[in-house]
């Protein structure tokens, strides 16, 4: 037998949940962000908590002097409670000091658009024509595969790529999402908060570029547990992936096969098969026009 029945059950909740309710209207906050949101009792009582940890993160804004000290839930964001169609709901809103961050990326990425493109190196011709192919082709609602593009160290690679990418985005209004790969690696494992934030979006935004894959050695939890799990997603969904690489695909399933032993080795295989299967193989070797 329970110790108690579904409807006690319910009423202790009731009980549970007026009583936090009651404690929380001890902050003159509180009330007058209820009577904000014109919030009826009932509703409020049962966001009580949430309520009281948007309060929380607000005040810990207040406080704060930059995203290096940020204690919200959410790094660089705050839960912010808002009604609308007479629904209360909770949204992440970026801060004051992440606002700056995605205005200089914004910047940064609107600066290449297909345009701007130079086309006096013929080496970089072929991509340029599989670009404008897969520009006009492209439909979020198909299975459309990307480029694994690799090649020479300031051949191009990245710079094209974010060309082609910024200008769905911009013309097409199609979501992608550049990431340099060591750096998202990185990012994903020191801020844990938004782990799975950032996951979600590398496994489904439109079109994803995963820049200068291999370029650094990934641990078994890099290769398995964010990249092997992105790519299984992006495969299952039928979403376009890009890659660029210093490494053929061959040498990066030796840069993923991380020790000399059988299993890494099937894993590493695993990988390269998912990126062959979402990827067109292309070569782009050209001078170094890194400054
Ligand atoms: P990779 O990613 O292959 O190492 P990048 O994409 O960073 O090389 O290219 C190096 C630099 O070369 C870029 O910053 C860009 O300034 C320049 N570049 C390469 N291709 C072009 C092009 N077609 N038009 C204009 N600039 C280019
Ligand atoms: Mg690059």
């Amino acid at each position: 037998m329970p110790l108690l029945t579904e409807m006690e059950l319910g009423k202790k909740n009731a009980i549970d949940l007026e009583k936090s309710f009651k404690e929380a209207c001890d902050d003159s906050d509180f009330v007058s962000l209820v009577k904000t949101l014109k919030l009826e009792k009932k509703e409020a009582m049962k966001k009580t908590s949430k309520l009281q940890n948007a309060l929380l993160e607000k005040k810990q804004c207040a406080d704060c002097k930059g995203l290096f000290m940020c204690k919200n839930s959410y790094s660089g964001h705050l839960v912010v409670p808002n009604k609308k169609y007479g629904k209360l709901y909770f949204t992440y809103m970026p801060c004051r000091y992440q606002k700056k961050v995605l205005e200089h990326e914004e910047e940064d990425s609107l600066k290449i658009r297909m345009k701007d493109i130079d086309t006096k190196d013929k080496r970089q011709l072929e991509v340029i024509k599989w670009m404008d192919t897969f520009y006009e082709n492209y439909d979020v609602l198909k299975r459309t595969k990307g480029l694994y593009l690799h090649g020479s160290f300031g051949s191009g690679k990245t710079y094209l790529l974010s060309a082609l990418l910024n200008e769905l985005q911009e013309s097409k209004k199609v979501s992608i999402e550049i990431v340099y790969f060591p750096d998202a690696l990185r990012s994903l494992k020191e801020d844990f908060d938004s782990f799975g934030y950032k996951m979600h979006r590398f496994m489904y935004v439109d079109i994803l570029l995963l820049d200068d894959i291999g370029a650094e050695k990934v641990t078994e939890w890099g290769r398995d547990e964010v990249l092997g799990v992105i790519l299984q997603t992006r495969m299952d969904k039928g979403k376009t992936t890009f890659f660029t690489s210093n490494l053929t695909i061959q040498e990066l399933e030796q840069n993923l096969s991380l020790t000399k032993n059988s299993v890494d080795k099937v894993k590493a295989r695993r990988i390269v098969e998912r990126i062959k299967q979402l990827t067109t193989d292309l070569e782009l070797v050209s001078e170094n026009r890194r400054k």
